[in-house]
């Protein structure tokens, strides 16, 4: 069967990069075995989900380097949610209940007080006809719950139900099926809550390998047995750590906090994002990766670490730096023009290093090509005006540099950083960058002359 991953946030917010996290596992999960990816928006929630965020998630993942193989929305698939749910219920699985809010919390309360688990005591299993038909009358709305399987016969008499599987991150996991309450699939609203339709997606969408955070890990128990009654095999799961800052504080889609897009504007590198996403809380270190297919080659979800993925934001500059410093001219060059330079390979190659951003190879377009702001010291003035003087006659050439300094060097017997610094200031502005022996053809004879007052 081909492997196919889905990747399924919610439209409520902007994504971050601990849901890029998830949705790099999937993807670098399909490309290592040749599968596909689904981007399925779980957009159930009519009041929170706005197609303005849907939109947003695909240009995000466009900018990591996710292309969906198919996009799916659960706004388009009520029709078979409700199939589902029918089935469901035509076998007594999915039952109505009438309780409020308030009522749950009161019992819920009780149970605590009492020293026992919280769990739903499926008391809506015992009314009757008329009370139901009462409570109706009386305004209440109907919810619906699914039996979960932890009994042999009498739902009063839970029994400890393990489900077990071998989880692609965590390995052996197991959930008591007992230690749940049965959970709401249908809202008083009519509206279903995320857990059906996503097992009714991925049975139909031919979900092989879930792969998700795992704040889920308690629902892969419920969605077993929900992937039971509906007659289907359960996929093969992987629940992965969750990205959180040092200090263990969890990313927020509310909070907008670190968003993909917030991390585009600053001028970051995607795979900046990306090796930090996916390599924190594995047992590789983390290092910057150059693209998705060296990272998909590195990429083991067996790696992943039990304990909290914690990080830092500031290692993103870190890890920008470094790419950008080994990056190559043809992965850059559109870029560059797109930021108004029509640079060369020489230029980039010569800049690449002094950059943290490819944005910063703007400053250094200014200083070869645009003006400058000469900085000349007063004690250094004669000195440059010589300089001028001594410049080689000819082309301006790699070996320019050395002949002009080693002149300058005898007539004026300075030398090291007095000898250098002052022509690096004049003729850059700054006190450090570029090798100046390289930097000295792009400038040209002309920049040259014009920076050094006579
Ligand atoms: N919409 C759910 C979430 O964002 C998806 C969970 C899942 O992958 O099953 O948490």
């Amino acid at each position: 069967m081909t492997v196919t991953v889905r990747f399924a946030p919610s439209p409520t917010g902007h994504i971050h990069i601990g849901n890029s996290r998830t949705a790099l596992f999937n993807w670098l999960f399909a490309k290592k075995n040749g599968g596909s990816f689904v981007l399925r928006f779980d957009d159930t929630d009519k009041e929170r989900s706005k197609a303005e965020f849907a939109d947003a998630t695909e240009l995000d993942l466009a900018w990591l380097g996710i292309q969906p193989d198919r996009v799916e929305r659960q706004s388009d698939r009520v029709a078979a949610y409700d199939a589902a749910a029918e089935k469901l219920k035509a076998e007594g699985l999915l039952y109505p209940c009438y309780e409020t809010a308030d009522e749950l919390e009161r019992r819920r309360s009780r149970a605590r007080a009492l020293g026992r688990p919280p769990v739903y005591d499926r008391a809506a299993l015992k009314l009757s006809a008329d009370e139901k038909a009462a409570f109706e009358a009386e305004g209440r709305k109907v919810h619906w719950r699914f039996l979960l399987p932890n009994h042999d016969g009498d739902p009063f008499a839970p029994r400890r139900t393990e489900v077990t599987w071998t989880d692609l991150c965590r390995g052996e996991q197991s959930v008591d099926l007992a230690s749940l309450s049965d959970p709401v699939l249908i809202r008083e609203d009519g509206t279903y809550l995320y857990t059906l339709p996503s097992i009714v997606d991925d049975i139909d969408m031919g979900i092989t390998h879930v792969i998700r955070g795992e704040d889920h890990v308690a629902n892969t128990g419920v969605q077993y047995a929900i992937f039971k009654a509906l007659g289907a095999e359960m996929p093969t799961f992987g629940h992965h750590n969750l990205l959180t800052t040092r200090d263990g504080e969890g990313l927020s889609k509310r909070k907008g906090a670190l968003s993909i897009g917030s991390l585009r504007e600053a001028g970051l590198e995607p795979m900046a994002v990306a090796s930090l996403a996916v390599l924190t809380g594995t047992s590789q270190a983390v290092e910057p990766v150059p693209n998705l297919e060296v990272l998909a080659d590195k990429f083991d979800l067996s790696s992943v670490s039990r304990s909290a993925a914690k990080f830092d934001p500031a290692d993103l500059d870190g890890l920008n730096a470094k790419l950008v410093h080994d990056m190559p001219y043809e992965v850059v060059e559109d870029r560059l023009r797109s930021l108004g330079i029509r640079a060369s390979e020489t230029f980039w190659l010569l800049i690449r290093e002094n950059c943290e951003k490819v944005s910063d190879a703007q400053h250094y377009w200014q200083i070869v090509y645009g003006s400058v702001d000469s900085k000349v010291e007063e004690e250094d003035r004669e000195f440059v005006a010589k300089a001028r003087d001594f410049l080689p006659e000819g082309d301006i050439t790699e070996e320019t540099w050395g002949t002009w300094t080693s002149a300058l060097k005898a007539e004026t017997g300075r030398k090291g950083r007095g000898l250098f610094m002052p022509l690096r200031r004049a003729l850059t502005g700054l006190d450090h960058g570029p090798d100046m022996k390289a930097l000295l053809p792009l400038i040209g004879r002309q920049n040259i002359l014009d920076r050094l007052p006579g």
